[in-house]
């Protein structure tokens, strides 16, 4: 079994700070360390479970960095699966590109949801979230009607009291 010093010993600095993991990695890229009899474990947590203790049931060890081989404690957090998809989107790997005049004109789009996301370089997720309004539903199909400007009333006594001075 793999002792600490060991373990942290298998890294090198990387750009952004990272410590990247030189044994081996798995299809993901993640690293792989062999822990008790063998049994293969990723760097990364085990690199959580030297620095801060157990990792809680139901917890993911996550990376703030997009580095799977990364096992820099400070570059580590815990989180949940769906957080972590969310935290990919927030981090601009998906970031919306759309205005308004876009959002309407998606919408009526004749064309397959597939050429929209295309022309408008978005994914087909997008594009099926704006037109079942599950995203931008602010936006109406139209712009609002500018309302007709309201003129007073024509009084016609006024005009005959003109006409009889
Ligand atoms: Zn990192």
């Amino acid at each position: 079994m793999l002792s600490e010093s060991e373990f942290w010993s298998q890294h090198r600095v990387a750009e952004g700070g990272c410590w990247l993991w030189t044994g081996r990695l798995d299809g993901d890229g993640y690293g792989l360390v062999d822990v008790d009899a063998g049994f293969p474990a990723r760097a990364h947590r085990k690199a959580w479970e030297f620095r801060f203790g157990p990792i809680p049931t139901g917890k993911n060890v996550l990376h703030k960095c997009d580095h799977p081989a990364c096992i820099r404690p400070s570059h580590l957090y815990l989180g949940t699966t769906v957080q972590n998809v969310m935290d990919m989107v927030n981090r601009g790997r998906v970031r919306s590109k759309l205005k308004t005049a876009d959002i309407i004109a998606i919408r009526k789009d004749p064309r397959s949801k597939s050429a929209i996301a295309e022309h408008y370089g978005v994914s087909l997720t997008t594009i099926i979230s704006i037109i079942n309004r599950k995203t931008w539903a602010h936006v109406k199909d139209e712009q609002e009607p500018v309302p007709a400007p309201q003129y007073a009333p024509f009084s016609a006594s006024r005009m005959s009291m003109k006409f009889i001075d």
